[in-house]
């Protein structure tokens, strides 16, 4: 029987090796075993949030699993047929719960129906996509492939208090996902600011939008402060949308109490001039979580597809490589005018 062995210290060696590879030993039904988990980060090992993972990937395909532990550094996995249906997930305290999203994802957009996933932790973390880069950058991008996805944020939960609430409904497409390049980002249409601060003084908020406005000439229009459940705090997030013709963006900086808001508003302008340098298509982050789902669709279709991103992080390149041991699929990237560019094309075995 085949099996796919990966050694999670590789590359970036932290959790997106464990989520894609249990994403996709669900897509193909390919059983996995991973040892030295999270060797790179300073608490190897599955934390509480990537246990999550593994046991929501484990309620929707019925996986055997063994080395599901708090602290374990290797897994076996061995999924069934993916069932859609209607799941809950709390990951529990204030882990990412579009982590968990991220992993089940994948396979539910490939099953045999229509599901509907609710999850409970936190939505808006930081080094996890924020429940706003999701709905706007990534839901789209997966639409464009025909999967019908909605998602709606029923209570915010910010890191460590937690408590968020999300609501993802799944539609596969009929005729399996299509594949398309994404090599231009297109004209700018709408590029904003906004500061969740929900039990801290607006006047943080109000510094940050105002450092935002001073970095990129931006009027009173393009600077919101979101209304907010205080009981919803305390938390602050600070997110850039940058819509453009072909593709949205979501950057985000997280406040800390040992941070200034200039310092807050310091983070995120970096990551925007970055983005705003390069004229790629995509940031850093949705070039790693795009590279997942392309190949999907790539690998049924037997085609090929490509996108330009602003930087090839470690993340993205260990993405690809974890995504070669499942799928029939060769990811090549290579510095081109606009930033990188990543070439995903379907190869015989
Ligand atoms: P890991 O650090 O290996 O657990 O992976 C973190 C995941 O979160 C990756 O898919 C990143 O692309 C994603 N991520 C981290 N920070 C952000 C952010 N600010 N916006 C969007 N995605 C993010």
């Amino acid at each position: 029987m085949t099996i796919v062995e990966l050694d999670g210290s590789v590359g970036e060696g932290g959790g997106q090796i464990l989520r894609t590879a249990l994403s996709l030993s669900m897509c193909t039904g390919v059983p996995l075993r991973i040892e030295r988990i999270r060797a790179k980060r300073p608490k190897p090992g599955l934390m509480r949030q990537h246990l999550s993972c593994v046991q929501a990937a484990q309620a929707i395909s019925g996986a055997a699993v063994s080395g599901a532990e708090l602290g374990s550094q290797s897994l076996a996995f061995c999924p069934g047929e993916v069932r859609a249906g209607h799941y809950r997930f709390a990951v529990g305290t204030a882990g990412s719960c579009t982590l968990v999203l991220q992993a089940v994802l994948p396979a539910l957009m490939q099953a045999e129906g229509i599901s509907r996933v609710e999850l409970s932790g936190g939505t808006h973390n930081p080094m996890a996509p924020p429940f706003h880069f999701i709905e706007r950058s990534f839901i789209p991008l997966l639409r464009r492939m025909g999967v019908g996805v909605d998602a709606s944020l029923r209570r915010h939960g910010f890191y460590p208090a937690g408590g968020g609430e999300i609501d993802v409904a799944i539609c596969p497409p009929a005729d399996g996902l299509r594949a398309f390049d994404l090599l231009e980002r297109g004209e700018p249409r709408d590029l904003y600011a906004e500061s969740l601060i929900p039990a801290l003084p607006r006047r943080v908020a109000m510094l940050e939008l105002q450092a935002l406005a001073d970095a990129f000439g931006w009027g009173p229009e393009q600077l919101r402060v979101p209304a907010v459940r205080q009981n919803e705090g305390p938390g602050n997030a600070l997110m850039v949308t940058l819509a453009h013709a072909h593709v949205t963006e979501v950057f985000t900086s997280f406040g800390e109490k040992s941070l200034s808001a200039e310092q807050v508003a310091a983070r995120v302008i970096a990551e925007v001039r970055a983005y705003q340098g390069a004229c790629a298509a995509v940031g850093p982050h949705l070039a790693d979580q795009l590279a997942l789902p392309l190949a999907l669709a790539v690998h049924r279709q037997g085609t090929s597809a490509a996108y330009t991103c602003s930087e090839m992080t470690e993340h993205a390149r260990t993405n690809l490589a974890v995504i070669q041991e499942f799928l029939s699929v060769r990811g090549e990237f290579h510095r081109c005018e606009s930033g990188w560019r990543v070439n995903i094309s379907a190869h015989q075995r």
